[in-house]
C-alpha cells in the first residue's frame, strides 16, 4: 500500500498505518507528514467481504466454481457489515475453503487490493486537495452527524461543503484507480498474477472501467450503514453511500479516455448498478435491493446534488484552492 501511496500522491510524503480500532473506517490525518489511518475493522471487513464473494463462487472464470443463488430474507434486511460480521478473518480452510485453488487466491487478493486502494486513494484525495481547510474542518469519515432537527443555514452549508469534499475525494479515487490499473498492466514482463488478471478480468480499458465501477459498488455497499434519511442526509458530513455511488457514476460519464469511446463509457456506466447488484446479491445471498440507488433519486436529493456540484471546483485543486 505504501508503494501505491508513493506513486499516486506525488511529493506529499504521506505515511500509512493500520490501527487496532475495530470500527469500520479510514481517516486522513492532516499532520506533517500527513497520514492515512485504516482501522483493523475496515481491513478485516474487506477481507471478509472478498472471501464471502470468492467462497460463493463469483468470478467464474477464476478456478473451479459453480455459483448458485439462494437468497435469504434475513440477509437482505441487515447491513452488509452486520451480515458478514463474524470472527476476524483468518487464512484458514474453515474461512477460505478455496485456499488451495491458485486462481481463486488471485481473484480474492485482487478484489481485496482494489477495495483497499479505493479507500486509500479517497483519503489521498482529501490530503492532496487540502480538504483540511475551509469552513468545514471536520475530520473525514468520522461519521459525525450534526444532531438536531431544526437547523440553521450555516449548519446546512457546512454539511454541503463537507459532502462536496467527499464527492471530490471519491472522484479522485475513481480516476486514479483506473490510471493505476493501466500503469501496472502496461509493463513488458507481467508477473503470473497480473498475467492471469489481464487474460481473464482487466485486459482492456473497458474491462478496467467495469472492474473499477464494480469495486466501488462493493465499497459503498459495505460503507452503507442504512441509518440515514433525507433529514439526516442534509446535515451529515458524508452523503449516504448510494448517493456517493450515484455521483461516482455521474463523474464516470465525464471520463475522457483515449482508448474508450464515449458510447462504451455510457454502456458501462449504465449497466454498472445492475451488474454490481447481480454479483453482490448472488455472492451475499441477498434479495436484490432494487431501490438502493433510487432512494436518492428524488427532487430533494437532486437539489443537494446541485449544491454539491456547484461547490466541487473549490475542492478539486491539487494543493488546495488559493485564497
Ligand atoms: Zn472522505
Amino acid at each position: 500500500m505504501r508503494n501505491v501511496i508513493a506513486m499516486t500522491s506525488g511529493s506529499l510524503g504521506i505515511d500509512f498505518a493500520l490501527t487496532e480500532n475495530t470500527d469500520v473506517q479510514a481517516i486522513a490525518v492532516f499532520s506533517s507528514p500527513p497520514k492515512i489511518l485504516m482501522t483493523f475493522g475496515l481491513a478485516d471487513a474487506m477481507c471478509r467481504l472478498s472471501s464471502v464473494l470468492v467462497t460463493a463462487g463469483m468470478f467464474v472464470s477464476f478456478g473451479d466454481t459453480d455459483p448458485t443463488w439462494s437468497p435469504k430474507l434475513q440477509n437482505t434486511v441487515i447491513t452488509v457489515e452486520d451480515q458478514i460480521r463474524d470472527e476476524p478473518f483468518r487464512w484458514h480452510p474453515e474461512y477460505t475453503p478455496w485456499m488451495n485453488d491458485g486462481e481463486r487466491q488471485v481473484i480474492f487478493a485482487y478484489l481485496l487490493v482494489s477495495m483497499s486502494r479505493f479507500i486509500v486513494l479517497h483519503e489521498i484525495g482529501h490530503i492532496g486537495y487540502a480538504h483540511s481547510h475551509g469552513p468545514s474542518g471536520t475530520s473525514p469519515r468520522l461519521a459525525a452527524l450534526i444532531d438536531g432537527q431544526a437547523t440553521n443555514e450555516a449548519d446546512r452549508r457546512a454539511a454541503i461543503i463537507s459532502q462536496a469534499k467527499e464527492i471530490a475525494a471519491d472522484g479522485f479515487a475513481f480516476n486514479t484507480h483506473l490510471c493505476l490499473q493501466a500503469h501496472e498492466l502496461g509493463v513488458a514482463d507481467l508477473d503470473p498474477m497480473r498475467k492471469l488478471l489481464t487474460e481473464k478480468l482487466i485486459g482492456t480499458p473497458r474491462l478496467r472501467l467495469r472492474w473499477t465501477l464494480l469495486s466501488a459498488y462493493f465499497v459503498f455497499q459495505l460503507l452503507d450503514r442504512r441509518n440515514w434519511n433525507l433529514e439526516t442526509a442534509t446535515l451529515a458530513t458524508h452523503p449516504p453511500a448510494p448517493f456517493r455511488l450515484k455521483c461516482l457514476y455521474a463523474a464516470a460519464l465525464e471520463l475522457k479516455h483515449p482508448d474508450l469511446p464515449e458510447s462504451e463509457i455510457i454502456e458501462e456506466v449504465s449497466g454498472a448498478r445492475t451488474f454490481g447488484s447481480a454479483v453482490f446479491d448472488v455472492g451475499l445471498k441477498r434479495f436484490p435491493d432494487l431501490f438502493w440507488i433510487d432512494q436518492v433519486a428524488d427532487e430533494a436529493f437532486d437539489a443537494i446534488f446541485m449544491e454539491i456540484y456547484a461547490e466541487l471546483h473549490n475542492w478539486t485543486v491539487w494543493g488546495g484552492k488559493k485564497p
